[in-house]
């Protein structure tokens, strides 16, 4: 059994260096995730806003030409009015030229709301070219960040994979299988170390005599709180020691 455990302990070193890699690359993958949808989103209002605006200059452009229509048709009634022979056609001319006077004024009415609209829109595609600008940068600048950090922990992490790969072969299956279990139901660490009297993990103390027999190495003994495998590693107690000094 003790060379079983021992394994475990190399196995645990391992999986802390691990860790500890997975963490000194921080929050930086989820950062550049959050930009580049980030980004996305603002792509897509710019060319939401941006097919807005196609949509409504090409409607004022059609009600410009309607209105011009009716100005010359305006031009025509009011030649006509000239020319009337009775005041039953004068009448209805003058309504004529109200209607299309009417009309005239409505669709240029229309089309001055339009190049608002327009205008506005236009200052939102202004804006969100800047943001997409500046959002862009800062995706590069963090997107160089995270290749230097992933760069460096990529060999290491490769390397003590393969270890891993090794040294799960030594271990029978079952052993291995409850090793991982409490790993990943314990936040990364499977084994605990007997550290003065008590559980390296848990700080709960540990009865003298179940201590003589985590020192034995020759069982597999379970924290009874937080239910890691504790082992007893002499170098650790040794530390303490110098530390002490
Ligand atoms: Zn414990």
């Amino acid at each position: 059994m003790r060379n079983k455990l021992e394994t475990l302990i190399r196995l645990h070193n391992i999986d802390h260096e691990l860790l500890q890699l997975e963490k000194s690359k921080g929050d930086l993958p989820q950062r550049v995730e959050s930009l580049r949808n980030e980004f996305k989103a603002l792509e897509a209002e710019l060319q939401q806003q941006q097919d807005k605006i196609k949509e409504l200059e090409a409607k004022k452009a059609r009600q410009a030409g309607e209105a011009e229509v009716l100005k010359e048709q305006l031009k025509k009634y009011r030649n006509q009015l000239y020319q009337v022979k009775n005041n039953k056609e004068y009448d209805a001319i003058t309504i004529q030229i109200e209607e299309s006077e009417t009309k005239r004024d409505e669709l240029e009415y229309n089309n001055l709301e339009l190049e608002e609209q327009i205008q506005e829109l236009e200052t939102g595609v202004q804006s969100l070219h800047e943001k997409i600008h500046s959002q862009t940068e800062e995706l590069e600048q963090q997107q160089k960040e995270l290749e230097v950090v992933l760069s460096k922990s990529q060999d290491r992490e490769e390397k003590l994979l393969k270890q891993r790969q090794d040294i799960q072969k030594e271990l029978p299956r079952p052993l291995y299988s409850s090793y991982e279990r409490i790993r990943i139901g314990r936040g990364g660490a499977a084994l605990a170390f007997l550290d003065r009297g008590a559980c390296s993990e848990c700080s709960s103390r540990i009865p003298p005599q179940r201590g003589v027999e985590i020192r034995q190495m020759d069982k597999l003994i379970l924290c009874e709180t937080c239910g890691r495998i504790l082992v007893y590693d002499p170098e650790r107690e040794n530390s303490h020691v110098e530390l002490a000094k």
